[in-house]
């Protein structure tokens, strides 16, 4: 059976222990979903040189963050890993090339602060792809696209990042009042996916100010670019969350193909 696609704006990383609207969200989401054969989740958090795929046994739980409370660092979520499903993505991805990671990274909180609301027993395997972060957004785009073929066999692809995510701004209140600019491009962003207009998306992200402002770096960005090159072009998108946390954290969360 065909997988949705996902995206999830993982805002905090404090998401991981608390219960409200965004987590009460997620874990909705598993019954969109509830039996994959693996999950492939393209967090902000794994930044490369080359594109990589995790490739372990068992993948280790990474705390990739400083000055949070101990029991966050204390929290582990034991998920198999695939290295058959990793060799697989290397084999049927030739351009680029993905190299099969076997030391570097595991599973970062991009990927497990969210997958423990909406996987809680943590018995599906998950890979994580890393973003080559040196490469234009069309890279992030076009690999997207190649992924789009494990949905075919129960892949769950699961973008993890944030469309406006600017912690220079930051409020630190998780109900401040949004930015003007980050509501501005967050709604821009709403229309554009709405529309499927996906070359909007690749190419216009940074031609406002709003887009300036929203987007400082691109790695939060980059994972909605995999999302939705995996979605067909006919495939709309379901908003299951929708907000901007601390002034400039856009934590909209969407689901492509989902029945
Ligand atoms: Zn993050």
């Amino acid at each position: 059976m065909r997988t949705p696609v996902f995206f999830i704006g993982h805002g905090s990383p404090m998401n991981a222990l608390e219960s409200n609207d965004f987590t009460n969200s997620l874990k909705s989401m598993r019954r969109l979903c509830p039996n994959p054969k693996a999950i492939l989740c393209i967090s902000a958090h794994w930044m490369t040189e080359g594109s990589w795929v995790t490739h372990m046994e068992k993948p280790k739980t990474i705390h990739d963050f400083y000055g949070f409370p101990q029991a966050l660092f204390e929290i582990q979520y034991p998920a198999p890993g695939s290295p058959e499903i990793a060799d697989q993505i290397c084999k049927a991805i030739t351009d680029p090339k993905v190299h099969a990671d076997d030391e570097m990274w595991g599973l970062d909180h991009g990927t497990w602060s969210v997958l423990r609301h909406i996987f809680p027993e943590a018995e599906v395997p998950v890979l994580q792809l890393s973003l080559y972060i040196s490469q234009p957004a069309e890279y992030h785009y076009k690999l997207g696209t190649q992924l789009r073929q494990f949905r075919d066999q129960g892949i769950l692809i699961v973008g993890s990042g944030n469309i406006v995510h600017n912690l220079r701004t930051i409020r630190w209140e998780p109900e401040a009042t949004p930015y003007e600019w980050a509501t501005d491009f967050d709604e821009w962003m709403k229309a554009r996916l709405l529309g499927r207009d996906d070359r909007a998306v690749v190419e216009n992200f940074m031609s406002s100010e709003a887009g300036k402002l929203s987007v400082p770096t691109p790695e939060h960005y980059y994972p909605l670019l995999y999302s939705l090159g995996a979605a067909d072009a006919n495939e709309k998108p379901n908003f299951l969350f929708e907000g901007v946390h601390n002034g400039s954290i856009s934590m909209r969360t969407i689901s492509f193909g989902a029945t």
